[in-house]
């Protein structure tokens, strides 16, 4: 029986993969399954091998931001393997559902499942395994680093102060269960126009004020951008122009290595 949310004991990384990265948001709806998806894509451009595994049970978007509706099959040693997509590892309930049929999973389930996701698929060798957490800070996220040692989180926010104060309690549930933060980002951060005018649409310099209120470092900033929207729904995340989605990953990697 665990001691609490603080109980890591029974975490132990995963073996050949190097970096386990956790990409969450207080609020829904931020863009974190986007800024996860692209920067899984712009990790793997660099050369890295790349996992991206979507946590989110009940709201699962990585199958169809991939563009794959493929089964996963077993192996012989009974663990899943993962759907590839351009050579990016993928493992979602979205692979495991009937097509626009509701995730229906009580507490204990969801906690069996998202142990399942880490422990028994045949993630390899990775350089790094992205996390796609559910919004909030509940308890997949606790099972989560209970389960296995995160390197590392991410917290995905909006500049717009109804996002920023629940990226304020996810930053303090990850400091709880002492997984480091490697950094906030800011998505929706603006819209630029045609003529080059930038509209803060969702407020100006929240990321960067929270950031330095949590003492964390802003990775980036994502401005709202038509291409990363479409690419997402046309299931091919792509690293759009400005290339801002690839930044955070440089970001991400710089901080990952400390
Ligand atoms: P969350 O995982 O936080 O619920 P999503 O990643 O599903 O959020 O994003 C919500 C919606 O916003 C999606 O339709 C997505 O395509 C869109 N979106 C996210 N980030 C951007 C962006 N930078 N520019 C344009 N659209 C975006």
């Amino acid at each position: 029986q665990s001691a609490g949310p603080a109980d890591t004991t029974g975490t132990s990384s995963i073996p050949g993969v190097k970096k386990i990265i956790a990409v969450g948001s207080g609020k829904g709806g931020v863009g974190k399954s986007t800024v996860a998806a692209n920067l899984a894509v712009a990790l793997a451009k660099t050369g890295a091998k790349v996992g991206l595994c979507d946590c989110d049970l009940y709201g699962p978007s990585v199958a169809m931001m991939f563009g794959s509706d493929e089964r996963p099959m077993a192996n012989d040693r009974d663990e899943i393997i993962p759907i590839e997509v351009d050579g990016i590892k993928l493992m979602s309930m979205g692979f495991l559902l009937e097509e626009r049929s509701p995730v229906i999973v009580r507490g204990p389930m969801a906690t069996r499942y998202t142990q399942q996701f880490l422990r028994q698929v045949e993630w390899g060798e990775l350089d790094y395994l992205i996390l796609d957490l559910p919004p909030g800070t509940g308890d997949i996220q606790l099972t989560i680093v209970q389960t296995v040692a995160v390197d590392g989180a991410v917290i995905v926010t909006t500049p717009q102060e109804v996002a920023l104060i629940d990226a304020r309690k996810a930053v303090s549930m990850f400091a709880k269960v002492n997984v480091r933060i490697l950094g906030l980002i800011e998505n929706m951060a603006w819209f630029e126009c045609d003529h080059g005018t930038r509209y803060p649409i969702f407020g100006e310099g929240g990321g960067k004020r929270e950031a330095e209120h949590l003492k964390v470092p802003l990775l980036a900033q994502i401005p709202i951008e038509l291409p990363v929207r479409e690419s997402g729904d046309q299931g091919r995340p792509i690293v759009g122009t400005p290339d801002a989605p690839s930044a955070a990953a440089e970001a991400l990697r710089d901080a990952a290595q400390k």
